[in-house]
Formats: C-alpha cells, sequence, structure tokens
C-alpha cells in the first residue's frame, strides 16, 4: 500500500521543433504501461510559465495548478501552486523574492531566508527541470543552490539518437546531483534544451506520443548509472579478510533469542568457522583481522519484510543494519538489482525474497507488477513469476474474490507462497479459507470484522480503521474466533504498524516518531519534511483514530501471544522505520529479546531460508550487524550499528552515512 511519491514527475514548457510546437505542451504521466495521468504547459509572455498536473493513484493522486516568473536565464522569482495533494486535501504553496529575501508560503506556514541566486523547489509540485537545467547549465562548475535547502549539480550529458514513427529525436541524458546525496537523478533532455522525460521504474513522465520509449530509456539510464554504483560500492565498503576474528562479542542467538556473552566468532571466506568463548585457551589458526568487540552486542543483521525496493535506498538499509528485503511488489528490473547486489556490483541489502505482484485490471489497481484481466491471465502471471525465480504471490485489493482460491491452487502447486491486500467485497477470514499464507497490513486484520461489503479498493480501507477500528473488543468471541482460524493454519502477518502510526496517531504539528529519535543526524535539506501528519483525521476525529491505533498494538500483542508469526516490514522507510517498527512491538508489549528474534530469525523462517541467514551460528553466511549498545535492554540501540558484514564485504554506517551528508550517533 505503499504511498509512492513521486520525486521526479517532470514537466515543461517546450518550444522545440519536436512538438510541432503550438502554445501548449502535453506529457503523459506512465505507471506500467498505463498513462494514469498527465501535465498541460504553456506560456503567457516572455517569463511567464503555467502548468497543471495530475494523476491518479488507486483513487489518490496530486492535482495542481502553477504560475511561475523567471528571470531570462530561467531562474524562478515567484511561483503560485493550488489544487490538491495526494490524498486529496487541498494545497497552496507560493514562493516570492522581495528585495534580497525569498518568502515561501506552504499551506499557511511562511518562511523566509536571505536571497542570492538560489533555485526554489517546491516541496509538492513536481520539479521544474525546464527552468532548472537550463539555469544550472549557466552556474560556475554547473553547479547552483537550492532553496529551501541544498544544493544542485550537473554533470556532462550522453548523447542519444533515437528513431521513432520516421522521425530521429536527439536526446540529452543528464546525470543530476542533489547534494549531499551522492547518487546521480537522470533527466532527459532534447538537445535544443528542453525538456523530455523523466524515467523511474514505478512511474514516469514524458512527452506525450513517446510513452512506449519508458522501458528503454530507463535500460539507458541503468547502464550509465552502472559505473557510479560500483564505484560506490567500492568506496563505501571492504571486502572480508579471508581469516576474520572477531573477539569479546555479545552474540545474540536468534533462534532462541538468547545472548552468549564474551564470546569470539571466527569467520573464515565469508562464512562462521567457529563460536567460542574468548577466554578459551584452545588454539585456533591465526585471524587476518582481529576486532575487538567488548561491550557490544553481534547479531544477525536485520530484514525488512515489505519493502518495495529501489536502489537508491541500499546506503540506507545497510547503515541502518538491514541485510535483507523481502520485496513486496516491483517492476522486474528487480531481478537486475538482485543479481547485481549478489554479484558485489550495487550496494545494498541482500534482495532475499520477491514477492510477484498481481492485481485485475481497474481504476483502483495497484501501480506495479502484473496487472490481468482474467483467471487464465492471472495463471500465467504465477507461471511467469515463478518461472523467473520469485518465491511467493502477493495479491492486490482489486483481484476478483471468486479468483483467489484457484490462484493460490496454482501458486501452491509451484511452491509458492500467498499474501497480500485482502481483496475488496471479502474478508480475512474468506482469503485466509481461499488459501492465502500470510496478511499484510494491519487494517485488513480489522476490515475482517467490519463486513465484506466495504470497497476497500479505495482509502476506505484505511478510513474505516480509522474511524471504528477501536471499538473492536478484541476479547469478543468473533476475534477470538479469527485468531485461532489463523493459528490453526500457520498464517503470518506483516503488521506495518509504522505506517498506520503514521496515519492514525500524527496529526498537524506532530513530527514523525520515526524520524525523532535522529533528527540531529539529518542534512538540513531533510529537515523540512519532518512532519508526517496524518492525511485523513481531523482535528475532531483525531481521538477515534488514536484509539484505532492504540487497538493496533493490542492486537499486535494478542496474535504474538497466539504464537502467531509476525514479520517486521515497512513498507518504504527504509532502516529507519523498521527500527521504529520494532520500537512499535516493543511499545505493544513484546519483550524486546523476542522482537530482535522477529526482525531476524523469523523472518528467515518465514522465507524458509533459516538454515542459510538469520542467526550467527557455524556454517551459516557470515551475515551480521555489531551494535553499540544493547538493544535487548533498550531496543533503540537498534540505531547504533557500529559494522556490518555481509556477502564477504563490510560496511561502517559512520563512513556511510557521512558521504550522504549525514551525522551519527
Ligand atoms: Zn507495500
Amino acid at each position: 500500500m505503499k504511498i509512492h511519491s513521486l520525486p521526479l514527475i517532470l514537466l515543461a514548457f517546450c518550444t522545440c521543433g519536436l512538438f510541432a510546437q503550438t502554445d501548449t505542451s502535453f506529457y503523459s504521466v506512465v505507471a506500467k504501461d498505463k498513462i494514469t495521468g498527465a501535465q498541460k504547459i504553456w506560456k503567457t509572455g516572455s517569463n511567464e510559465y503555467h502548468y497543471t498536473y495530475h494523476y491518479n493513484d488507486r483513487g489518490r493522486g496530486d492535482s495542481l495548478a502553477t504560475t511561475l516568473h523567471t528571470t531570462d536565464d530561467r531562474l524562478i522569482l515567484s511561483e503560485t501552486i493550488s489544487g490538491v495533494d495526494y490524498f486529496k486535501n487541498s494545497y497552496s504553496e507560493s514562493f516570492t523574492v522581495v528585495g534580497d529575501s525569498a518568502i515561501w508560503t506552504v499551506n499557511g506556514t511562511r518562511k523566509s531566508k536571505p536571497f542570492k541566486n538560489a533555485s526554489y523547489l517546491s516541496s509538492e509540485a513536481p520539479t521544474f527541470w525546464e527552468c532548472l537545467i537550463p539555469w544550472t547549465l549557466q552556474q560556475p562548475a554547473q553547479r547552483a543552490t537550492l532553496l529551501p535547502d541544498g544544493f544542485v549539480h550537473l554533470d556532462a550529458p550522453l548523447f542519444r539518437s533515437f528513431s521513432l514513427q520516421g522521425k530521429t529525436q536527439k536526446l540529452l541524458l543528464y546525470p543530476v546531483y542533489f547534494e549531499p546525496e551522492p547518487a546521480p537523478t537522470y533527466i532527459w533532455m532534447t538537445d535544443d534544451m528542453h525538456f523530455f522525460a523523466s524515467i523511474n521504474a514505478w512511474t514516469s513522465c514524458i512527452s506525450k506520443g513517446y510513452e512506449t520509449w519508458t522501458d528503454t530509456l530507463l535500460s539507458i539510464q541503468e547502464t550509465a548509472g552502472q559505473k557510479y554504483y560500483v564505484a560506490e560500492l567500492n568506496a563505501n565498503s571492504k571486502p572480508l579478510a579471508h581469516l576474520l576474528l572477531l573477539n569479546h562479542c555479545n552474540v545474540f542467538q536468534s533462534s532462541t533469542a538468547t545472548v552468549l556473552k564474551d564470546m569470539s566468532v571466527e569467520v573464515v571466506d565469508g562464512k562462521i568457522a567457529s563460536l567460542f568463548p574468548t577466554s578459551s585457551t584452545i588454539e585456533h589458526p591465526k585471524p587476518d583481522t582481529t576486532i575487538d568487540c567488548k561491550g557490544k552486542f553481534l547479531m544477525p543483521g536485520l530484514w525488512d519484510m515489505h519493502a518495495h525496493y529501489g536502489k537508491e535506498e541500499g546506503v540506507k538499509y545497510l547503515a541502518g543494519g538491514v541485510t535483507h528485503v523481502r520485496d513486496m511488489g516491483n517492476d522486474n528490473i528487480i531481478l537486475t538489482y538482485k543479481k547485481q547486489i549478489e554479484e558485489n556490483k550495487l550496494l545494498g541489502p541482500d534482495l532475499t525474497y520477491l514477492s510477484g505482484f498481481i492485481d485485475k485490471e481497474d481504476p483502483f489497481q495497484g501501480p506495479t507488477g502484473a496487472i490481468i484481466k482474467s483467471l487464465s491471465e492471472g495463471i500465467a502471471a504465477i507461471d511467469d513469476y515463478h518461472r523467473r525465480g520469485y518465491q511467493q504471490i502477493k495479491l492486490y485489493s482489486s483481484i476478483t474474490p471468486a479468483w483467489v482460491k484457484p490462484l493460490a491452487a496454482h501458486a501452491h502447486e509451484s511452491g509458492m507462497k500467498v499474501c497480500g491486500h485482502i481483496p475488496a467485497f471479502m474478508t480475512a477470514e474468506q482469503a485466509i479459507n481461499d488459501g492465502y499464507n500470510e496478511i499484510t497490513h494491519m487494517n485488513f486484520i480489522f476490515l475482517n470484522f467490519m463486513s465484506n461489503t466495504i470497497d476497500t479498493r479505495t482509502p476506505a480501507r484505511f478510513r474505516m480503521v480509522g474511524d471504528h477500528g477501536g471499538e473492536l473488543d478484541l476479547k469478543s468471541k468473533k476475534v477470538r474466533d479469527f485468531v485461532q482460524l489463523m493459528k490453526a493454519k500457520h498464517i503470518a502477518l506483516d503488521p506495518t504498524l509504522n505506517v498506520w502510526q503514521g496515519m492514525f496517531d500524527e496529526f498537524k504539528g506532530d513530527t514523525s516518531h520515526a524520524l525523532k529519535p535522529i533528527i540531529s543526524w539529518l542534512p538540513l535539506s531533510m529537515l523540512s519534511g519532518l512532519s508526517n501528519q496524518s492525511p485523513f483525521g481531523s482535528e475532531e476525529q483525531k481521538k477515534a483514530y488514536q484509539a484505532a491505533f492504540r487497538n493496533m498494538l493490542k492486537m499486535t500483542k494478542l496474535l504474538y501471544d497466539n504464537g502467531i508469526l509476525l514479520v517486521s516490514g515497512t513498507d518504504g522507510g527504509e532502516a529507519i522505520a523498521l527500527h521504529h517498527e520494532l520500537e512499535l512491538y516493543v511499545q505493544a508489549g513484546i519483550p524486546a529479546n523476542q522482537v530482535l528474534k522477529i526482525g531476524t530469525y523469523n523472518a528467515a523462517l518465514d522465507c524458509n531460508l533459516q538454515n542459510t541467514w538469520g542467526s550467527i551460528a557455524v556454517g551459516r553466511e557470515a551475515d551480521f550487524i555489531l551494535v553499540d549498545g544493547n538493544p535487548i535492554q533498550n531496543i533503540s540501540d537498534i540505531r547504533r550499528v557500529e559494522l556490518v558484514v555481509k556477502n564477504k564485504r563490510m560496511y561502517q554506517p559512520r563512513e556511510l552515512l557521512t558521504r550522504q551528508g549525514w551525522k551519527y550517533y
């Protein structure tokens, strides 16, 4: 259910020959080969631009109108934006330069800064590349200051010439760097310096009529980025010594949730060769590298069991001690990333377990994966995912309820598990009886008790739970019976509590709970986005929504007490959200040592990979993190990761984050 921000949807006014120019230029917003939105751009006067922009994402999506004034060299001097944001709440923003001050107002909150030759970036509307790129090219070293914060610089472009429909189009691919983030963003411009496209695996924006080009342009970007990513990996990690010895470790035994004190761990060629008390007098071979871990906590690497992985997330996942990710729905490009990470050509957690995403074609269809029109197409999609190496199937909200049983049966025949949203007009109980192995998101547990007539394709699947989730009696027979059904059928739950806290427990003026503990680490450019205000609850609804969230915590504990397998996933948010997800389990009443087991061993167990990963034991892969603290005494210590070892390489989170412009503990 990830709320995908659309970071690079581009807008442009174009006067180039390509568009058989009239006064207006048109672009398409494309998601999964489907046009989901559009933008229209026109110019009045020499330096006044206008654009409208909208897209539909399962009933959500921005709709905005913008007017800008610029200098002759396209520096923005004023901007007004109005419309609705992703969750259809009214949105307004303005920017203006008065004398030597820049003043901007977002939904009534006014801020200002001295102004000196800096380009303004809206916090909601897409970046106006049509101005930003030509203006930055004119700055010294092609580097420019941004407002509210940060810098942008451009690298030399790649040239590519394409032919389509008998026309030849020359394009420039610009690597754009938003400092301090080191990884490039790619923007396609025409050779006469007008915006052409911004391409991403999930959502792209491209000149109208060229929608079918997105896959080709994406693969060119991927190749262009390869050199950067290999260099990044080498600069940010080093190969493990042939024989690595860690002494004086407190070693977390994840399968039993216990700790062995003052132990030595011997790693030979990337595998755990032996585990013995550091005080032991038995002779061991001489190590190439020895690390003193006195007072520190060695545990298996964390797993994020609900990611929609993008390769730009790799650094922060590793810095937060996450060495494995289960992907829960993505473009097939995930297979390329998986292989590159396995071969140590791309920095990131192992993409250990992949869920093939399937939804039915529908106005509210999911934003990625296989979109089917019939049951037989669904069967074919399962076969296709199986052939490509995906291990499970994730069904989504628009699937016809009657298809669940045959789809699940077919997936099971291929040895694949079935998880997902509970399709609209169906309950979790029905989905379990029709073959689900795991339920994705806690809201579907609550919706189970609210009827099977709710159209959960729409944001009703959030609102119904926010409005009434607090009223559910967890001691009632219907709840007890349902928990017994989950138990009897070995149904796992991926609750994504951090998502529900963001929606139900954070209101106007609140700082995101997940970010609060690390505010002092963040670069300036992130400090404006700290408030993660619920898109739903008005001040009056606040009480009901917070009660719903508290009941979700209680339900989590109830399921844990009944032996239901919980898997910790974030649905976006990388390690930052995962650390908070684990904190929420402790808040729910689950002992911290058991929470660490959930984040490591149980995850591997759910993927049936517990004999390879998820524990520190002889014969297993060396896949662990050294924590400077004791997360059993204080779960929040999980944020103090000092060292990460995975896939025969070693990473230092402090270094990883410093290179991203972050501070650390
Ligand atoms: Zn998701």
